[in-house]
This record gives C-alpha cells, structure tokens and sequence, in this order.
C-alpha cells in the first residue's frame, strides 16, 4: 500500500505547480500538507489531492512571542476549513499539542517519522486521533547519505510505506544540502532555481518520477492519509 505527501514548505506557485502537474501526468493520489494561501493547492483536483495542514509552531519557540499556538493553527484552519489531517512543520508535537488537534475536529495526525521502517501501521491515540506514520523523506534521504537511485522502502502492496517529498526538491532535483542551501537563497525566484536544478546525478525529482511511473506501470492503487485514517477507523470500531 503507497502513500504519497508533500510538505509544501511556502513554495511559490510555480514550484507546487510542478509537482501536482506530475502527480496529475500520472494520476497517483497525494495528500498536500498545506502551509498557506495558494490558488494552485485551492483548485488541485479533489479526486486525486486531499489537502491537509502544515501549521509551523517554531517561532514560539525561537522568542517570537507576537503569535500564539491558537493564532497559528486558527490562521491555516481557516484557509483550509475542510482539512481532516496535520503534520506540524519540523515534526513539532507534544500531548498537548496532540489533544489539541483532537479537540478541533482532525481525524488523524502524521508527525511520526520512523526512516526506512517496514510495514507501517496506523493506529488510534488516547484522544481519538488517528496516527499514521510515514517512513520516507527527502531530505533525510540525502542526510543519510544515500543515492537517490533506490528509495530503499518497500513497495509491495501488502505493506504500507507513506512518501514525504517537498515540492522545492522535485523543483531542483536536490540530490544533497549543498545544492539546498543554494536554492533557499533564491527559494521564490522559480527561473533562477531552474538553473540550479541538479542535473549529474540522481536526486529527488528523478527518484519522484520514477516512483510515479512504478505506480502507474504496475496498476499499484495508490491512498491518501483521509482515505488510509478512514478504512483504519472503520476496521477498528
Ligand atoms: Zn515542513
């Protein structure tokens, strides 16, 4: 069982743009994790893009005291009233944080990363919350150290693997921080990170690719998080 999200992360327009263009190309699920106002993630295709929440806790605490946690989640919860799902921005998350998101309505929540881990399981909090954990991302892969010519997590059918990609690593195929570090300089200038899109070696976008036309190729059915959190709920009454 495949899953694919993405962490939009503020990306401009014509970065999100790509990615859901290719997510279309090949008519594979995804659940966004949504950080702002974007008219592309508003009009993506509801049969196959579920959007979801990616509220960024981190400036409270970094000393910004301005805003508040309530402020915060309130703020990407009115853009998206209709979101079911959460992943904080850098996996922030406590109990309370957690019970929180139970109190306003989410079904489930995904802030638990396990890198590599086989056969996932989604599995029911204290407070109700589904719990579905993911096991791959990008930019962990390349902090490991490995090539982006294997994903190195199954994907047989059987077993569930939940894919996290940023939009702005497909963008510029980032391969490792180096090539990051440059792009974050010029992260909403879409032509200048054009010409920095890696092109010696595999990286993120080639593996994205290749996974998509796996799963096309192979008529692998593919799930996102609200479709996953529900047939856990329903099996497990
Ligand atoms: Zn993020």
């Amino acid at each position: 069982m495949i899953a694919f999200s993405c962490d939009i992360d503020w990306a401009p327009e014509e970065v999100i743009e790509d990615t859901l263009n290719l997510f279309e190309l090949f008519k594979i699920k995804c659940t966004i994790f949504s950080t702002h106002n974007s008219s592309i993630i508003s009009k993506a295709n509801k049969n196959l893009f579920e959007i979801a929440l990616h509220p960024n806790f981190n400036d409270l605490f970094n000393g910004n005291l301005n805003n508040s946690f309530d402020n915060i989640l309130d703020e990407i919860m009115d853009i998206h009233p209709y979101a079911k799902g959460i992943r904080t921005h850098t996996l922030m998350q406590s109990i309370p944080i957690l019970q929180k998101f139970a109190d306003k309505g989410f079904i489930y929540e995904s802030n638990n990363f396990l890198p590599y881990h086989t056969d996932l399981k989604p599995f029911k909090l204290w407070n109700g919350l589904v719990r579905i954990p993911y096991n791959w991302e990008d930019d962990v892969h390349w902090n490991y150290g490995y090539s982006f010519d294997d994903a190195r997590v199954s994907l047989d059918s059987n077993s569930l693997t939940v894919f996290d990609f940023h939009p702005i690593h497909v963008f510029i195929n980032t391969e490792n921080k180096y090539r990051y570090n440059e792009a974050k300089k010029h992260y909403k200038d879409p032509q200048k990170l054009l010409e920095l899109r890696n092109k010696e070696v595999p990286g993120t976008r080639d593996l994205f690719i290749n996974l998509l036309k796996h799963c096309k190729q192979n008529s692998i059915k593919t799930y996102t998080l609200i479709d996953i959190a529900e047939d856990f709920l329903k099996n497990n009454k």
